[in-house]
């Protein structure tokens, strides 16, 4: 039986060469799984591929964790097991030649490998890489490095095909390998696959981080960080089923700053804006997690406050009110302070939100009506 195209052998340097390639990378950082799938499409493009250790049976840890919780004195003894497990999983009939725990250098034999490749793969070169992998990988792990692993030999011993793969130490990182592939010219299919990986990795990055920016943006108000009125619905009205299916008090409250609009007239319109933010602080840092604050628009601000009764939503309101009396904010040289209507109410039993704001609004009305700078309930 001759070697698949894609090999050729190095007289000289005594390897293995698989498309001009040496070597298999093995990492150990479990993190780049999400690499291996596209690589190991393209396997059959090259001889390089990456793998991790722990997936070195079909994507799970199952394998590598039997036998490193059997491998308890020898890590032989370990190896072993793995190598039956090759075996079973028609990988191919595995051995183990020499270790060297020291030098982290160990030598495998895979016999059939070809036979295999036929049976499994539509393409013979994604075959030895395969089992390199999948025999390295776990020394990578085991070892705690990452691991190059490069086909030594062939041999034909009474009529079967023997791939020789030594296994050594590597200092080169992901990183490190990439900035080598980036400088380089002329790229063979799998740079170019792997370059490709990395960026798509980087491209999903922003992506996660674009979305998560776009779901705040959908759900805040981009002046104060507060949630908005629609956000505020969906989630006062889920505090209202709680209320009615677990029986726990849930109160809100609408509070609208007194006589904003002569901040605006006297200070300008960016000294309104920043009270507006600062008030949002105040009323934030003196909230739970579990409330909602939320700017409904203007300077009118409602809260929910699951598992509050009326008595302590009326604590939480009359804190509020006095913090925004003390507060003073420096602005061009000036202060400015300002005061707040609350207007606070307890939801009734099946009582809608639509309901239970409304009165929340006509108790704020009442406490601007008496003289403002009030926490009115009803
Ligand atoms: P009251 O005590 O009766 O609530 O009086 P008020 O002046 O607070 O109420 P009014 O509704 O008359 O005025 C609200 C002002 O808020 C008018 C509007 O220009 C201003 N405003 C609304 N949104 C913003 C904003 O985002 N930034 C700034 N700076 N001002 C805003
Ligand atoms: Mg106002
Ligand atoms: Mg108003």
């Amino acid at each position: 039986m001759s070697l698949p195209d894609y090999y050729q052998w190095d007289d000289e340097k005594k390897t293995l060469n698989f498309l001009g390639r040496d070597a298999v990378m093995l990492w150990k950082e479990p993190t780049l799984s999400c690499m291996q799938l596209p690589v190991i499409k393209q396997l059959g493009e090259s001889f390089y591929f990456l793998l991790i250790a722990y997936e070195a049976s079909e994507g799970s840890d199952e394998n590598y964790n039997y036998i490193i919780s059997r491998k308890n004195c020898s890590f032989e003894e370990g190896f072993e097991l793995f190598a039956n497990v090759v075996s079973a999983a028609g990988w191919g009939t595995m051995t183990m030649a020499k270790i060297n725990w020291e030098l982290k250098q160990t030598t495998v034999e895979i016999e059939n490998p070809w036979e295999l490749s036929k049976r499994e793969t539509k393409n013979i070169g994604d075959n030895l890489p395969m089992i390199c992998g999948k025999a390295s990988g776990i020394f990578s792990r085991a070892m705690d490095c990452n691991m190059r692993a490069v086909v030594t030999n062939i041999q034909t011993r009474e009529n079967r095909k023997y791939a020789t793969i030594q296994i050594a130490h590597t200092n080169s990182t992901l990183k490190s390998e990439l900035e080598a592939l980036n400088k380089r010219e002329g790229h063979t299919p799998y740079e170019r696959v792997q370059i490709l990986n990395k960026e798509l990795q980087e491209a999903k990055e922003e992506l996660e981080n674009a979305n998560l920016l776009l779901t705040e943006q959908t759900i805040k108000d981009d002046l104060t960080g507060a949630y908005n009125r629609r956000y505020f619905m969906s989630q006062a009205s889920q505090h209202q089923s709680y209320q009615s299916r677990y029986k726990t008090p849930v109160s809100v409250m609408m509070l609208d700053i007194d006589h904003f609009k002569k901040i605006n007239d006297t200070h300008g319109h960016r000294a309104g804006d920043i009270s507006l933010i600062e008030f949002s602080n105040v009323c934030r840092q003196n909230l739970r997690n579990t409330d909602i604050f939320c700017r409904l628009g203007g300077e009118e601000f409602a809260i929910s406050l699951p598992g509050l009764d009326i008595a302590h939503a009326m604590q939480t309101a009359e804190k509020i009110r006095q913090l925004i009396e003390q507060l003073t904010i420096e602005y061009s040289n000036t202060d400015i302070a300002f005061t707040v209507s609350i207007g606070v109410v307890e939801m009734e039993h099946q009582e809608t939100l639509e309901s239970a704001l409304s009165r929340a609004d006509k108790a704020l009305y009442l406490a601007k009506n008496s003289g403002r700078n009030k926490v009115v309930s009803s």
